[in-house]
């Protein structure tokens, strides 16, 4: 699911569509907790001293500047420095330093299953010899586009409008997705049935935006991705005259595909993005389309009902469908195949693939080393593959332990806050219980996985491995519509660093990959453990009230719990987290998106506020908590937090992430919330002087 269907922690490190242990742990299997004490009552029969181990180092953080002049340098300047951004990174940060970390160990997995092939069909046969025919450069510049030449020569011979639609759903049975994405997913107001669902797509620049605003930036990309799209062509032995004049083409078709996409803002709307028609109902929807032939032609000529996230869109595309010419079409859908698997295709695709894309759109400097981005592609194909492999071997069961008596934790913090609220009906807050205490909880791994014994994999080709994969996803996808949601199904392999929030499933999940520090530490200070993936939890269970996620009921559908006074005083209380955002200076007159940006905005505050409290209620009965390294277990808590955003960033790409990415920038997830809560204030004696500083009738207090 490539949609905002599940609300990431952050952005997905990678183009996805699926993704130590020390002497200390082995004490911590005799101390393993009975689910639901808490990580502090686990840790009472010894002393602080004993077990706490120092997990931030001062030599971190910037102890020259005042935290309540900027938190975010005083936290993690000092990691900041240690840690510039490589040149082929286009933002460097925590969270990326321990995807690195992860990445280390798939390759080790991923290089140990290439060496020593299992037997022909077994899992390490398949992961290997993906791998292997990644990093088989030779081969691969040798072949140049000879891989796609049949698939273009098959666009070259269409001459009519039946052709066009019989290769759109070629290349979409491919998840070369041309046009539009066709899916399965819960549906929104029966969330226990799959349905089909269609949605916007067919733009090789990352938003609309950049076709249709008239800014210096969008102008010298548009610019960039014609001379990209130019030397695609050029690449496949189009005269170079002829592969600009295509490229134009395609520039010019793109845009009329921009100025019909909703805007990211648009999509964040559950209802208008909830439009469930019959097939009929979708040809009386759009005409123009041959809907049944392209259904029959990805093989699913009955799906039931399907969901149109953007009707707008497709009512206009099927209109161009009609109203293109072949030739435009024609040159179309060639640059979706070249464009799409040129980082599969020779080095010179390749290069020109990052120059768009790395280089002019995000600000790097220097491409990833060949087996990462290799790993990147093996992940997405074989993720539960490679999951199971890496679970086994880096996943310790006391971790899910841990983890499952901090969630607890945490949910009982939320629901005290719940009670707290002022502001809140008792009507409503009975609803917002219900709900709380019905979040399905994933931690680790899948209880059952993926069954890849129909994906043949080969050593001979890269790209036939990557196109059968993506053919053996889809009709995996597609063999859903109809049925009852499998409940046990993860949409996140368990080696990704990230955790997310599923609105139609009421789920948070933490994969195994994430429970590492600086998230997580095992045998590490309390305090910093909640103020890190205490947090992530909070954040993630916050979801399920944010601006979006409160229009969900306890079972995943849309419909509505709260009266209809608590929605406006729960409106008027996000505008200031709005307000507050949009006042956020991102680069020399460009602004953070405070509306885009109001989920995890509001899942950060609330996520802070009930880790906060889960961590008051852990050290209750255990007296006077002692320093570390001369802060105290509140500093320290709100350190750890700071800690998880340290990064380095390019201009370039927080400006593609301000566009694009609902996310927050890593600084100003601190220094945006931490200024609404009082406890900060009190933990490092900070008072109106700040500059920081919020007026109390100025701050956001949400959950
Ligand atoms: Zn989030």
């Amino acid at each position: 699911m490539p949609f905002n269907f599940i609300w990431h922690l952050e952005l997905e490190l990678q183009p996805s569509k699926k993704i130590k242990q020390t002497s200390m742990q082995n004490k911590y299997l005799m101390l393993v907790c009975a689910a639901g004490l808490t990580l502090a009552a686990c840790q009472s029969n010894q002393t602080q001293n004993e077990l706490i181990k120092p997990v931030f180092s001062s030599n971190d953080m910037d102890l020259s500047v005042d935290p309540g002049e900027d938190f975010y340098q005083y936290a993690n300047g000092g990691w900041m420095k240690k840690n510039p951004l490589p040149d082929e990174k286009s933002r460097y940060g925590s969270f990326d330093q321990l995807a690195e970390e992860s990445k280390e160990k798939v390759k080790t997995i991923v290089e140990n299953a290439a060496n020593n092939k299992g037997e022909a069909g077994s899992l390490s046969q398949k992961i290997g010899d993906f791998y292997l025919a990644g990093m088989d450069t030779l081969s691969i510049n040798n072949a140049g586009y000879t891989p796609i030449k049949a698939m273009l020569k098959k666009v070259s011979s269409i001459s009519t409008k039946d052709d066009v639609v019989n290769m759109i759903a070629e290349l979409q049975s491919q998840q070369l997705t041309p046009l539009f994405y066709f899916y399965s997913s819960a549906d929104q107001k029966n969330s226990e049935m799959t349905i089909a669902g269609i949605y916007q797509s067919g733009l090789g620049m990352p938003d609309r935006d950049y076709y249709l605003e008239d800014d210096e930036t969008s102008v010298k990309l548009r610019l960039a991705y014609t001379e990209y799209l130019t030397k695609l062509f050029a690449l496949c032995s189009y005269p170079e005259d002829e592969a600009a004049q295509l490229a134009t083409t395609v520039l010019a078709f793109e845009t009329q595909l921009a100025e019909v996409s909703n805007t990211r803002l648009e999509n964040r709307d559950p209802h208008a993005t909830y439009n469930k028609v019959s097939v009929d109902g979708l040809n009386k929807m759009a005409p123009e389309f041959p809907w049944n032939d392209y259904l029959n032609g990805i093989n699913v000529s009955q799906p039931g009902d399907i969901n149109v996230s953007q009707p707008k869109f497709i009512k206009a595309v099927a209109e161009l469908y009609q109203t293109e010419s072949i030739d435009t079409w024609k040159t179309f859908l060639s640059s979706v195949i070249i464009r799409k698997t040129a980082s599969y295709l020779s080095d010179d695709f390749v290069k020109a693939n990052f120059a768009f894309y790395g280089e002019a759109l995000s600000g790097k400097k220097a491409m990833e080393p060949r087996w990462k981005t290799v790993l990147g592609s093996t992940n997405s194909a074989l993720g539960e593959a490679v999951g199971q492999l890496f679970v086994a071997k880096y996943f310790p069961p006391v971790a899910k332990q841990r983890m499952d008596a901090l969630v607890e934790n945490l949910r009982i913090a939320f629901g005290q806050r719940i009670d707290q609220l002022e502001w809140m009906s008792d009507e409503t807050k009975k609803a917002a219980h219900e709900k709380l205490a019905a979040i399905r909880v994933k931690i680790g791994y899948p209880s059952k996985w993926r069954d890849y014994s129909e994906l043949n994999i080969y050593a001979d080709s890269y790209l036939k491995n990557v196109l059968v994969s993506n053919q053996f996803d889809f009709a995996h996808d597609m063999s859903k519509i109809g049925q009852a949601v499998d409940k046990e199904e993860w949409h996140m392999s368990p080696q990704t660093v990230n955790a997310y929030y599923s609105p139609v499933g009421n789920e948070i999940v933490f994969p195994a990959a994430i429970l590492q520090p600086p998230f997580f530490y095992l045998d590490g200070d309390d305090a910093v453990n909640y103020g890190a993936i205490g947090v992530v939890i909070g954040h993630e269970m916050t979801h399920g009230f944010d601006d979006k996620g409160r229009l969900y009921g306890k079972d995943g559908n849309l419909q509505t719990w709260w009266t209809d006074e608590d929605s406006e005083l729960f409106n008027a209380r996000t505008k200031l987290l709005v307000d507050q955002f949009n006042e956020i200076e991102v680069l020399e007159g460009t602004y953070a998106d405070g509306e885009l940006s109001l989920g995890e905005n509001i899942a950060d505050l609330g996520g802070l506020a009930i880790s906060y409290q889960a961590y008051q209620n852990s050290i209750k009965d255990k007296g006077e908590v002692a320093d570390i390294d001369g802060f105290t277990d509140e500093q320290r808590f709100f350190l750890g937090y700071s800690r998880v955003w340290a990064q380095n960033i390019r201009d370039k790409e927080i400006l593609r992430l301000t566009k694009v990415d609902v996310h927050s920038l890593g600084v100003n997830r601190v220094n945006g919330p931490l200024p609404n809560l009082q406890q900060f204030y009190d933990a490092f004696n900070l008072d109106a002087n700040a500059a920081l500083f919020i007026a109390p009738e100025n701050r956001a207090s949400i959950w």
